[in-house]
């Protein structure tokens, strides 16, 4: 990785124990030192490739998770970037994990219980499309969601999303002091280029299929959001698990970047096949002599048949 492009991935980190300003600070429309997606087009290839190389390692050595979070405003390409920078691993070591409205089950228990039950085991990546972070986003713009959760209403009070940041974050120390690493992502689209895309759903036939009214309705809400996205990243950012604020109104720039933070990420734990034991390469061995021997002694090694006895004399 180039060092303009380790600098580059730095400026997208909220920096642990600094408040930031989402509008003023962070660019949706921000594409670095690149100016178009054919400029890219190589370095992205490459990447995918190198994620695969890394990928199986992690598979290999089964020692560590990646757990990779994506949260976004509607329309800002989580699904499609998902789908861009997975596109070269193997799919026995992914598991993606879209979370949608609670259902009842869900409700009834405790919010990270679905969370957990979709981590991702030694040796995979595991994608969480949307995440427990919906707690203190969609169940903060509409408070009333709260009614659903059976909370005792004593705990129902303003502390709730404070109490909620902490939970989160001892969550998360506690999963990445049991090697489970955690990358979040926030694709941070502008009301203008969401209103561009939404259109496009309308008029375009074969994007018909992505059009949700609800998701329109939602939009009247954006500020709000922003407002809810920004006081999540003044708590929940942390050395153990920063998050990235991905620009996403180029969505070249916004896979480049992501796949560019996983591959970074990974490369940061030396991952290697494991090394065998010297039994294990005796085994190795043994089992290559046998093979090579396969046939060669046709009476070696075999049991004679029994004689009947008895029977018929
Ligand atoms: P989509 O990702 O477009 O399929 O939409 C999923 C919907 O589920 C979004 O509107 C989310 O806000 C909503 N959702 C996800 N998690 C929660 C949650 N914990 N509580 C309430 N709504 C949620
Ligand atoms: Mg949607």
């Amino acid at each position: 990785m180039t060092k303009k492009m380790e600098k580059l991935l730095d400026s997208l980190i909220v920096p642990p124990g600094k408040k930031i300003d989402l509008r003023n600070d962070y660019d949706p429309g921000h594409t670095g030192h690149f100016m178009s997606k054919g400029e890219v087009k190589k370095t992205m290839a490459a990447d995918i490739h190198l994620l695969s190389l890394q990928q199986d390692k992690l598979y290999a050595q089964d020692t560590y998770a990646l757990l990779i979070l994506f949260q976004a405003m509607d329309a800002a390409g989580k699904d499609s970037t998902i789908k861009h920078v997975m596109s070269g691993v193997n799919p026995q070591g992914v598991q993606v994990t879209s979370f949608k409205v609670p259902s009842v089950e869900e409700l009834d228990h405790d919010y990270l219980w679905r969370n957990c039950v979709a981590l991702p085991r030694r040796g995979d990546i595991g994608i969480f499309n949307r995440s427990y972070y919906e707690e203190v986003l969609v169940v903060r713009v509409h408070p009333e969601y709260l009614d659903r959760q059976h909370i005792p209403p004593d705990l129902k009070d303003q502390d709730l999303w404070n109490r909620r940041f902490d939970e989160i974050n001892n969550f998360e120390k506690y999963l990445t002091d049991n090697g489970i690493i955690i990358l979040k992502f926030f694709l941070y689209v502008s009301k203008e280029e969401q209103k561009k895309r939404f259109l496009e759903r309308v008029e375009e036939p074969d994007k018909n299929w992505k059009f949700s009214a609800a998701d329109i309705h939602e939009r009247v809400h954006f500020e709000d959001y922003m407002d809810a996205y920004e006081e999540l990243f003044n708590h929940t950012s942390t050395p153990y698990a920063p998050w990235y604020i991905i620009p996403a109104d180029h969505k070249w720039f916004t896979r480049l970047t992501v796949v560019s933070a996983i591959h970074q990420t990974l490369d940061r734990l030396h991952l290697a096949y494991p090394e065998m034991t010297h039994e294990q390469e005796e085994a190795l061995l043994k089992a290559k002599e046998d093979m090579v021997n396969e046939g060669r002694n046709p009476g070696k090694g075999r049991k004679p048949m029994k004689k009947e006895s008895g029977k018929n004399s």
